[in-house]
């Protein structure tokens, strides 16, 4: 019952049903995997993603994948870092979730996250990976439609961090 995979290299690049995007409140992009993503994907998915007019940190919304290789872009709004006194952690977890349930709710059965928020959003990437694992093994003790999760990694420390939790 082993769902969980380790990936090293671009999000934009894989193909799973859905993809998730460390959005920001305005789902209007930025720079990082938000920038990767929209360029990859093309205009439309700009034009998608306005229709929403954002969302709130710890949700997400689901658009559809356009020239990526994944049928949905899955846009999830994690914490900015303030410390940790903040609810970071209540948010971090809330938005994988939201991911996950979005996902089930399209039928998929495969998703790739990045490491959401510990980028600009300056999560410590152990602290968020931590949650960021959990949530998923939890989230996957209700049987689900998807049977494949990908974390993908980035640089070589947040693979030495998922490869710690992971095995
Ligand atoms: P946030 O604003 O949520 O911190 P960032 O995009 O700045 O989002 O960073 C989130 C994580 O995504 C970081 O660990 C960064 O290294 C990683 N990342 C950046 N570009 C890509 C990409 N093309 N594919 C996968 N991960 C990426």
């Amino acid at each position: 019952m082993e769902y969980i995979e380790l990936y090293r290299g671009d999000i934009t690049k894989i193909k799973v049903d859905a993809i998730v995007n460390a959005a920001n409140t305005s789902l209007l992009g930025g720079g990082g995997v938000d920038g990767a993503i929209h360029n990859a994907a093309g205009p439309q998915l700009r034009e998608e993603c306005s229709g929403h007019g954002g969302c709130p940190t710890g949700q997400a919304r689901i658009t559809n994948g356009y020239r990526l290789p994944a049928k949905y872009v899955i846009h999830a709004v994690g914490p900015v870092w303030k410390g940790g006194k903040f609810k970071e952690s209540v948010m971090l977890q809330s938005c994988y979730r939201s991911a996950l349930d979005l996902a089930e709710g399209k039928h998929a059965k495969s998703i790739a996250f990045p490491a959401i928020s510990t980028g600009v959003f300056g999560y410590p990437a152990e602290e968020a990976a931590g949650i960021a694992v959990k949530t998923v093994r939890d989230w996957l003790k209700y049987p689900p439609t998807i049977n494949r999760i990908v974390f993908v990694v980035y640089n070589d420390a947040a693979e030495n961090v998922y490869r710690k939790l992971l095995t």
